[in-house]
Protein backbone atom coordinates (compact mmCIF):
# COMPACT_ATOMS: atom_id res chain seq x y z
CA UNK A 1 0.00 0.00 0.00
CA UNK A 2 1.71 2.95 -0.77
CA UNK A 3 -0.16 6.93 -0.33
CA UNK A 4 -0.19 9.45 -2.78
CA UNK A 5 1.96 12.44 -1.93
CA UNK A 6 0.89 15.91 -3.77
CA UNK A 7 2.63 15.98 -7.30
CA UNK A 8 1.62 19.61 -8.06
CA UNK A 9 0.60 22.71 -6.59
CA UNK A 10 -1.79 25.04 -8.46
CA UNK A 11 -3.02 28.12 -6.85
CA UNK A 12 -6.50 28.99 -8.57
CA UNK A 13 -6.49 32.20 -11.00
CA UNK A 14 -8.90 34.64 -11.32
CA UNK A 15 -10.14 34.81 -14.89
CA UNK A 16 -13.38 36.15 -16.31
CA UNK A 17 -15.66 34.21 -18.09
CA UNK A 18 -19.01 34.17 -20.05
CA UNK A 19 -20.32 37.66 -19.95
CA UNK A 20 -18.14 38.36 -17.06
CA UNK A 21 -18.54 36.32 -14.62
CA UNK A 22 -15.09 36.00 -12.42
CA UNK A 23 -14.44 32.20 -11.60
CA UNK A 24 -11.03 30.97 -10.30
CA UNK A 25 -9.50 28.43 -12.71
CA UNK A 26 -6.56 26.10 -11.68
CA UNK A 27 -6.27 23.19 -14.15
CA UNK A 28 -6.57 24.86 -17.93
CA UNK A 29 -4.23 27.37 -16.93
CA UNK A 30 -0.50 28.06 -17.57
CA UNK A 31 0.70 25.64 -14.81
CA UNK A 32 -1.42 22.96 -15.80
CA UNK A 33 -3.32 22.64 -18.72
CA UNK A 34 -5.06 19.74 -17.95
CA UNK A 35 -4.74 16.57 -15.69
CA UNK A 36 -5.89 13.77 -18.02
CA UNK A 37 -9.41 13.61 -18.81
CA UNK A 38 -9.68 16.27 -16.76
CA UNK A 39 -9.41 19.30 -19.00
CA UNK A 40 -10.19 22.57 -16.84
CA UNK A 41 -11.90 22.96 -13.31
CA UNK A 42 -13.67 26.21 -12.07
CA UNK A 43 -14.74 26.88 -8.59
CA UNK A 44 -16.60 30.34 -9.01
CA UNK A 45 -17.69 32.19 -5.25
CA UNK A 46 -18.77 35.32 -4.71
CA UNK A 47 -21.00 37.74 -2.52
CA UNK A 48 -20.99 40.13 -5.26
CA UNK A 49 -23.79 39.90 -8.16
CA UNK A 50 -21.54 42.47 -10.09
CA UNK A 51 -19.23 39.28 -10.12
CA UNK A 52 -21.68 36.52 -11.46
CA UNK A 53 -24.65 38.33 -12.36
CA UNK A 54 -24.15 38.11 -16.23
CA UNK A 55 -24.18 34.65 -16.14
CA UNK A 56 -23.26 32.15 -19.52
CA UNK A 57 -25.27 33.27 -22.40
CA UNK A 58 -25.78 31.23 -25.08
CA UNK A 59 -22.58 28.99 -26.10
CA UNK A 60 -21.76 25.86 -27.75
CA UNK A 61 -19.45 23.51 -26.52
CA UNK A 62 -18.50 19.92 -28.40
CA UNK A 63 -16.03 16.85 -27.58
CA UNK A 64 -16.45 16.62 -23.71
CA UNK A 65 -18.99 16.05 -20.81
CA UNK A 66 -19.58 19.76 -18.93
CA UNK A 67 -20.15 18.66 -14.83
CA UNK A 68 -21.16 21.26 -12.35
CA UNK A 69 -21.63 21.32 -8.65
CA UNK A 70 -23.78 24.13 -6.96
CA UNK A 71 -22.65 25.09 -3.50
CA UNK A 72 -25.02 27.90 -3.19
CA UNK A 73 -27.26 29.42 -5.01
CA UNK A 74 -29.37 28.90 -8.25
CA UNK A 75 -28.30 29.01 -11.33
CA UNK A 76 -31.17 28.13 -15.12
CA UNK A 77 -29.75 25.75 -17.73
CA UNK A 78 -31.65 25.75 -21.07
CA UNK A 79 -29.63 24.04 -23.82
CA UNK A 80 -30.66 23.48 -27.76
CA UNK A 81 -32.08 19.87 -27.01
CA UNK A 82 -34.79 21.54 -24.83
CA UNK A 83 -33.58 20.64 -21.16
CA UNK A 84 -34.37 22.81 -19.29
CA UNK A 85 -32.09 22.37 -15.52
CA UNK A 86 -32.71 24.28 -12.39
CA UNK A 87 -29.28 24.25 -10.73
CA UNK A 88 -29.99 24.62 -6.43
CA UNK A 89 -27.78 24.18 -3.97
CA UNK A 90 -26.24 20.92 -3.18
CA UNK A 91 -27.04 19.83 -7.20
CA UNK A 92 -25.34 18.63 -9.92
CA UNK A 93 -25.33 18.72 -13.65
CA UNK A 94 -23.83 16.26 -15.95
CA UNK A 95 -23.89 17.28 -19.56
CA UNK A 96 -21.90 15.25 -22.55
CA UNK A 97 -21.96 17.82 -25.32
CA UNK A 98 -20.31 15.51 -27.29
CA UNK A 99 -21.29 15.88 -31.02
CA UNK A 100 -22.77 19.51 -29.77
CA UNK A 101 -24.92 21.55 -27.53
CA UNK A 102 -24.95 25.14 -27.36
CA UNK A 103 -26.90 26.13 -23.82
CA UNK A 104 -26.75 29.37 -21.15
CA UNK A 105 -26.11 29.04 -17.05
CA UNK A 106 -27.85 32.43 -15.96
CA UNK A 107 -28.52 33.21 -12.32
CA UNK A 108 -31.45 32.82 -10.59
CA UNK A 109 -30.97 35.31 -8.25
CA UNK A 110 -30.35 39.04 -7.45
CA UNK A 111 -28.07 38.94 -4.75
CA UNK A 112 -26.43 36.63 -2.34
CA UNK A 113 -23.85 34.26 -2.21
CA UNK A 114 -23.42 31.99 -5.83
CA UNK A 115 -20.46 29.50 -5.39
CA UNK A 116 -19.79 25.98 -7.19
CA UNK A 117 -17.77 24.00 -9.37
CA UNK A 118 -17.33 23.56 -13.36
CA UNK A 119 -15.37 20.62 -14.02
CA UNK A 120 -14.41 19.84 -17.89
CA UNK A 121 -14.12 15.99 -18.33
CA UNK A 122 -12.78 14.99 -22.06
CA UNK A 123 -13.92 12.04 -24.34
CA UNK A 124 -12.37 9.82 -25.61
CA UNK A 125 -12.24 10.06 -29.88
CA UNK A 126 -15.06 7.17 -30.27
CA UNK A 127 -17.32 9.67 -28.17
CA UNK A 128 -16.74 13.02 -29.07
CA UNK A 129 -19.23 12.84 -32.35
CA UNK A 130 -21.79 10.88 -30.03
CA UNK A 131 -25.12 11.74 -29.07
CA UNK A 132 -25.01 14.45 -26.01
CA UNK A 133 -26.88 13.19 -23.05
CA UNK A 134 -27.57 15.10 -19.68
CA UNK A 135 -27.96 14.05 -16.26
CA UNK A 136 -29.19 16.09 -13.19
CA UNK A 137 -29.63 15.71 -9.57
CA UNK A 138 -30.88 17.65 -6.89
CA UNK A 139 -29.33 17.76 -3.15
CA UNK A 140 -32.03 15.66 -1.59
CA UNK A 141 -30.88 12.33 -3.74
CA UNK A 142 -27.63 12.66 -3.69
CA UNK A 143 -25.91 10.07 -0.98
CA UNK A 144 -24.02 11.23 2.13
CA UNK A 145 -21.43 9.07 4.26
CA UNK A 146 -20.70 9.83 7.43
CA UNK A 147 -17.29 8.22 8.54
CA UNK A 148 -14.79 9.00 11.13
CA UNK A 149 -15.88 12.46 11.51
CA UNK A 150 -16.21 13.03 7.88
CA UNK A 151 -19.00 13.94 5.92
CA UNK A 152 -18.63 12.85 2.62
CA UNK A 153 -21.24 13.41 -0.34
CA UNK A 154 -20.89 11.22 -3.02
CA UNK A 155 -21.38 12.88 -5.76
CA UNK A 156 -20.08 10.12 -8.78
CA UNK A 157 -18.14 6.77 -8.37
CA UNK A 158 -18.04 5.29 -5.26
CA UNK A 159 -17.42 5.54 -1.32
CA UNK A 160 -17.25 3.10 1.28
CA UNK A 161 -19.96 1.01 -0.64
CA UNK A 162 -21.98 3.97 -1.50
CA UNK A 163 -22.84 4.84 -5.27
CA UNK A 164 -22.95 8.49 -6.52
CA UNK A 165 -25.75 9.54 -8.59
CA UNK A 166 -24.05 10.86 -11.75
CA UNK A 167 -22.98 7.72 -14.12
CA UNK A 168 -19.52 8.35 -15.94
CA UNK A 169 -19.43 5.24 -18.52
CA UNK A 170 -16.11 6.46 -20.14
CA UNK A 171 -14.19 7.90 -17.57
CA UNK A 172 -15.39 6.19 -14.91
CA UNK A 173 -15.30 9.27 -13.04
CA UNK A 174 -14.99 9.75 -8.65
CA UNK A 175 -16.12 13.10 -7.52
CA UNK A 176 -16.56 13.75 -3.98
CA UNK A 177 -17.24 16.53 -1.95
CA UNK A 178 -16.09 16.06 1.96
CA UNK A 179 -15.76 17.43 4.47
CA UNK A 180 -13.60 17.33 7.91
CA UNK A 181 -14.18 18.82 11.78
CA UNK A 182 -10.63 20.56 12.80
CA UNK A 183 -7.74 18.00 12.70
CA UNK A 184 -10.38 15.26 11.50
CA UNK A 185 -8.52 12.63 9.11
CA UNK A 186 -9.92 10.65 5.42
CA UNK A 187 -8.62 8.08 3.46
CA UNK A 188 -9.80 5.84 0.65
CA UNK A 189 -8.29 2.95 -1.67
CA UNK A 190 -8.00 4.87 -5.34
CA UNK A 191 -7.27 2.62 -8.08
CA UNK A 192 -3.20 3.20 -8.92
CA UNK A 193 -4.53 3.71 -12.66
CA UNK A 194 -6.59 6.81 -11.91
CA UNK A 195 -5.67 10.51 -12.00
CA UNK A 196 -6.61 12.57 -9.03
CA UNK A 197 -6.78 15.72 -7.33
CA UNK A 198 -7.69 17.38 -4.33
CA UNK A 199 -9.24 21.30 -4.51
CA UNK A 200 -9.55 23.05 -0.82
CA UNK A 201 -12.47 25.38 -0.63
CA UNK A 202 -12.66 25.70 2.76
CA UNK A 203 -10.07 25.84 5.92
CA UNK A 204 -7.05 23.97 4.83
CA UNK A 205 -5.56 20.23 4.51
CA UNK A 206 -2.97 18.01 4.49
CA UNK A 207 -1.39 15.41 2.38
CA UNK A 208 1.39 13.31 3.68
CA UNK A 209 2.44 16.07 5.43
CA UNK A 210 2.33 18.69 2.99
CA UNK A 211 -0.06 21.54 3.99
CA UNK A 212 -2.84 22.79 1.15
CA UNK A 213 -4.20 26.02 1.37
CA UNK A 214 -7.71 27.36 0.53
CA UNK A 215 -8.32 27.93 -3.02
CA UNK A 216 -5.49 25.18 -4.09
CA UNK A 217 -5.35 22.55 -6.32
CA UNK A 218 -3.11 19.34 -5.76
CA UNK A 219 -2.12 16.79 -8.18
CA UNK A 220 -1.59 13.49 -6.81
CA UNK A 221 1.17 11.61 -7.51
CA UNK A 222 1.19 7.77 -7.72
CA UNK A 223 -0.03 5.39 -4.85
CA UNK A 224 -3.23 3.14 -4.30
CA UNK A 225 -4.38 5.17 -0.80
CA UNK A 226 -5.52 8.92 -0.92
CA UNK A 227 -5.11 10.17 3.09
CA UNK A 228 -6.04 13.87 3.51
CA UNK A 229 -5.81 15.41 7.36
CA UNK A 230 -7.28 19.17 8.12
CA UNK A 231 -5.90 21.64 9.72
CA UNK A 232 -7.07 23.53 12.85
CA UNK A 233 -10.19 24.89 11.14
CA UNK A 234 -11.38 21.85 9.56
CA UNK A 235 -11.01 21.41 6.09
CA UNK A 236 -13.38 20.99 2.87
CA UNK A 237 -12.58 19.79 -0.42
CA UNK A 238 -13.29 18.18 -3.87
CA UNK A 239 -11.34 15.04 -4.42
CA UNK A 240 -11.99 13.94 -8.13
CA UNK A 241 -10.44 10.89 -10.34
CA UNK A 242 -10.74 9.38 -13.83
CA UNK A 243 -9.71 6.89 -15.88
CA UNK A 244 -6.57 8.97 -18.07
CA UNK A 245 -7.90 8.38 -21.97
CA UNK A 246 -4.53 9.27 -23.37
CA UNK A 247 -5.09 10.96 -26.51
CA UNK A 248 -3.88 13.95 -28.34
CA UNK A 249 -5.91 17.05 -26.80
CA UNK A 250 -6.31 20.06 -29.30
CA UNK A 251 -8.52 22.41 -27.49
CA UNK A 252 -10.31 26.44 -29.33
CA UNK A 253 -12.12 27.34 -26.42
CA UNK A 254 -15.45 25.86 -26.02
CA UNK A 255 -14.44 22.65 -28.73
CA UNK A 256 -12.05 20.00 -27.73
CA UNK A 257 -11.53 17.34 -30.06
CA UNK A 258 -8.28 15.33 -30.95
CA UNK A 259 -7.13 17.18 -34.44
CA UNK A 260 -6.74 21.03 -35.60
CA UNK A 261 -8.98 19.89 -38.70
CA UNK A 262 -11.58 18.39 -36.42
CA UNK A 263 -11.73 21.81 -34.68
CA UNK A 264 -11.51 23.65 -38.12
CA UNK A 265 -15.04 21.70 -38.95
CA UNK A 266 -16.51 22.33 -35.43
CA UNK A 267 -16.43 25.81 -35.72
CA UNK A 268 -17.61 25.91 -39.50
CA UNK A 269 -20.29 23.63 -38.07
CA UNK A 270 -21.35 26.17 -35.56
CA UNK A 271 -20.92 29.64 -38.23
CA UNK A 272 -23.02 27.21 -40.32
CA UNK A 273 -25.57 26.40 -37.41
CA UNK A 274 -24.81 22.70 -37.83
CA UNK A 275 -23.19 22.64 -34.65
CA UNK A 276 -26.11 20.64 -32.89
CA UNK A 277 -26.87 17.30 -34.64
CA UNK A 278 -29.29 15.69 -32.07
CA UNK A 279 -31.28 15.43 -29.18
CA UNK A 280 -30.45 14.27 -25.81
CA UNK A 281 -31.64 12.06 -23.60
CA UNK A 282 -32.57 13.61 -20.20
CA UNK A 283 -32.59 12.07 -17.31
CA UNK A 284 -33.80 14.14 -13.94
CA UNK A 285 -34.64 13.47 -10.53
MN1 LIG B 1 -21.19 25.99 -20.83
Amino acid sequence: MSTRTIRQRVPALEVTEGAGVTVHRSIGTPALRNLDPFLMLDHFGSNNPDEYIAGFPDHPHRGFITFTYMLDGHMQHRDSMGNQGELMPGGVQWMKAASGVIHSEMPRQANGLMRGFQLWINLPANEKMSDPAYQEFSAGTIPEVTLDGARVRVLAGEFNATRGVINDPSTEVLYLDVALPADGAFSLPLDASRDAFVYVFEGSASLAGDTLAKHTLATLGSGDTVEVGAGPDGARFILVAGKPIGEPVVQYGPFVMNTREEIEQAMSDYRDGKLVQTRASMSSH
